[in-house]
């Protein structure tokens, strides 16, 4: 493969200090990319970029306030002056139970995973360049019941939903941007982690019997698609969804 796919590109990247995002900067730098990165975590920013050297930013915002997304915008506005690649991929997921989950959990989880990533693409939109692409992470969850994740699977509808609208706004298909969505399925990051041996052991078990591939994704696997929606590979898809979920959401 060659490993210019993204040469002189600038791009944007929520959630790339840990999981899916990491994995994602770390290809897009190999692929000749300048990267922003943020999250909310300042060590695990600052060690992401001790790793990846030059051409990164790493910026601590909390994308569910739309003041630190414009801080972000004028950041990198002020040292790449554009955006070329937009990859809104911050998120969070374990719900309460539904009798248990009080307001403040629903704004919680609705602030970071629709508002901040409906605000990182509005804040974005002036800086993206001709040609841009968008992607937003969705999930497995968005077209089917996700058992005890309620609110998470309204979330990643929710995601599919913006980039089907978004992708046919008149500014964003006169500047030539594309907006498409990847949907893992179940990937192993510090996200599906679970709190005891237990947990680990029944997780792992419903993979077994649940989806067709058997086995756990890695963010990699996700940070592929990704690359493929970033870069002129993709030409021709937007408002569209890649699955990367060993069949989960598919068969
Ligand atoms: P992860 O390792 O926990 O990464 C989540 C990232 O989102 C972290 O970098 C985190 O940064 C960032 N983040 C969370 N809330 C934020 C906020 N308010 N502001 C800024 N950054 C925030 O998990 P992951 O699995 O890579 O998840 C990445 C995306 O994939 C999420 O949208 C998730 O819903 C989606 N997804 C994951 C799976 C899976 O099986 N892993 C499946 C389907 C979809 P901080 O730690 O610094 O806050």
């Amino acid at each position: 493969m060659s490993k210019s796919k993204l040469a002189d590109k600038v791009a944007v990247i929520t959630g790339g200090n840990s999981g899916i995002g990491l994995a994602t900067v770390r290809l897009f730098k190999e692929h000749g990319a300048s990267v922003v990165i943020v999250g909310r975590n300042p060590k695990s920013l600052e060690k992401a970029k001790r790793e990846l050297g030059e051409n990164t930013l790493a910026l601590q915002a909390d994308v569910s306030k739309v003041d630190q997304i414009d801080d972000v915008m004028s950041q990198t506005k002020e040292v790449f002056g554009r955006i070329d690649v937009l990859f809104a991929n911050a998120g969070v997921s374990d719900c309460p139970p539904i009798q248990k989950t009080e307001e403040a959990f629903f704004d919680f989880i609705m602030g970071i995973n629709v508002k901040g990533v409906f605000f990182t693409f509005i804040r974005a939109l002036p800086l993206l360049s001709r040609g841009a692409s968008v992607i937003f992470t969705s999930s497995v969850a968005n077209n089917r019941g996700s058992l005890g994740d309620p609110l998470y699977a309204a979330t990643k509808a929710a995601v599919r939903s913006l980039a089907r609208t978004l992708a046919a706004d008149d500014e964003v298909l006169e500047k030539g941007i594309r907006v498409n969505c990847v949907s893992p399925g179940c990937i192993q990051t510090p996200l599906t982690v679970q709190d005891t041996p237990e947990m680990q052991a029944a997780i792992n078990k419903y993979i077994e019997s649940a989806v067709p591939m058997k086995r756990w994704g890695q963010p990699e696997d996700v940070a592929k698609a990704a690359l493929y929606l970033a870069c002129a590979d993709s030409a021709y898809l937007t408002g569209s969804e890649i699955a990367v979920d060993g069949g989960l959401g598919q068969i």
